[in-house]
């Protein structure tokens, strides 16, 4: 493994690792792991250089990532979303967006969020149906977002919209203080990724000016299937990867600790061993497929694309199985939640459901394999 993903491992470790249990029994967002990545300015790590930011790419972001969620999931999760809105603005914003906001994020100063999903397209989050009207030279938004990662505590929410100007989609950068803006915080009580706050938001007469759209008018769409798809669907599979390799190591070390009457371990048992042995090479299998695409996907490889689907694929079936398998060996002890497993089984589940979704996406392989067009 790189230098760099065993810095962030270290990293997640001393300043991610100690809130994880009190962000799921409380459900509250990880604001004291998200203080320590705002004052290392890990939020700028795909910020080009030229900003004050680090200018890494899709591989860092995939190490980052992983080696949080492998601390905790939720922080993870929302950190991911953050860098696939950063790399919005670093690859479609215009020069006067990049001054305005990348110096801010490089510096540790905010954090982003994606408002996209909408209860009327559901997983199918590319397709807003939230309307937005011409006002001379301003666009009024209105409509909800129905998931909103980070909610209430990012600083900056991308909203997706049909555009007023053109054919296509908009992709807008909407603060948090915009006149019109609220959220729903009761509507969000997630069976796992409880810390997310990823609840919806209501636009009601939110008006902006141009210059809070990212790139062209009708740009939308390329940014969706250009930063957002290789971005975010490579950030799910780093995400469920560490829950699978998380739960791994807590089993493994059950296995190992957990002594019998007369001295024995857990770990002795043949039948656990063959389990121990499929949980590994699961969650091995997730973490180093998932790495192996982000590099594809930074190397332009041919069949990146499909290797990033394959991987989030993968990895969130891998994740439910080895958290699955993990409650087993970890028995009533984990059933009681003496052990993490069952958070970890709760998180997991997440995997499949979060757009675009696993049965979306495996749809979207076999066109990508047959070169048709997607979606
Ligand atoms: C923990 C969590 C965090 C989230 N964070 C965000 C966020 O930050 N921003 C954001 O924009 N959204 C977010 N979402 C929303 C998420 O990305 C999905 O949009 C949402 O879960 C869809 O829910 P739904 O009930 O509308 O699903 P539905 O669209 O009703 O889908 C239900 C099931 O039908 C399947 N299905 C639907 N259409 C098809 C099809 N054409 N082919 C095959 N199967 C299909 C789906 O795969 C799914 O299994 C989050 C969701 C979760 C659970």
């Amino acid at each position: 493994m790189s230098k760099f993903y065993n810095e962030m491992v270290g990293f997640a470790q001393a300043n991610v690792a100690p809130h994880t249990k009190k962000v799921d029994d409380e459900a509250c967002f990880p604001e004291e792991s998200f203080k320590a990545i705002l004052g290392s300015k890990k939020t700028g790590l795909l910020v080009p250089e030229a900003f004050g930011g680090q200018g890494k790419g899709l591989t860092e972001h995939a190490e980052a990532v992983m080696a949080l969620a492998e601390s905790c999931a939720t922080t993870g999760l929302c950190y991911m979303m953050h860098n696939v809105a950063t790399m919005c603005i670093v690859l479609f914003g215009s020069d006067e967006m990049k001054k305005k906001f990348l110096p801010k994020i490089a510096s540790g100063e905010v954090l982003f969020a994606l408002a996209y999903s909408e209860t009327g397209t559901g997983t199918h989050f590319y397709l807003p149906e939230i309307t937005v009207a011409k006002d001379k030279e301003n666009y009024v938004l209105n409509g909800r977002k129905s998931f909103v990662t980070s909610a209430e505590y990012a600083d900056y929410y991308l909203v997706l919209s049909n555009s007023a100007d053109t054919e296509g989609l908009d992709n807008w950068i909407i603060p948090k203080d915009a006149k019109g803006l609220s959220f729903q915080r009761e509507a969000w009580n997630g069976l796992g990724m409880r810390g997310n706050a990823s609840m919806p938001m209501l636009l009601e007469n939110v008006t902006l000016d141009g210059s809070y759209r990212i790139g062209d008018a009708g740009s939308g769409q390329a940014q969706v299937f250009n930063v957002v798809a290789p971005f975010f669907v490579t950030g799910l599979a780093c995400v469920y990867a560490g829950v699978a390799n998380n739960a791994c190591a807590t089993v493994v070390e059950h296995a190992k600790t957990r002594k019998y009457t007369d001295g024995t371990m857990l770990a002795a048992i043949p039948t656990v061993q063959n389990h121990l042995a499929e949980i590994y090479t699961k969650a091995a299998g997730a973490k180093h497929f998932a790495l192996a695409a982000a590099k594809a996907g930074s190397e332009g490889s041919a069949d990146a694309l499909a290797q990033i689907i394959a991987a989030r694929l993968n990895a969130s079936d891998a994740a439910v199985e080895v958290c699955t398998k993990a409650m087993k060996i970890g028995g009533g002890t984990a059933y009681a939640k003496r052990l993490p497993l069952e958070r970890l089984l709760r998180d997991s589940l997440a995997a499949a459901v979060m757009a675009p979704s696993t049965d979306v996406l495996s749809i979207w392989l076999g066109k990508a394999l047959t070169d048709q067009p997607i979606p």
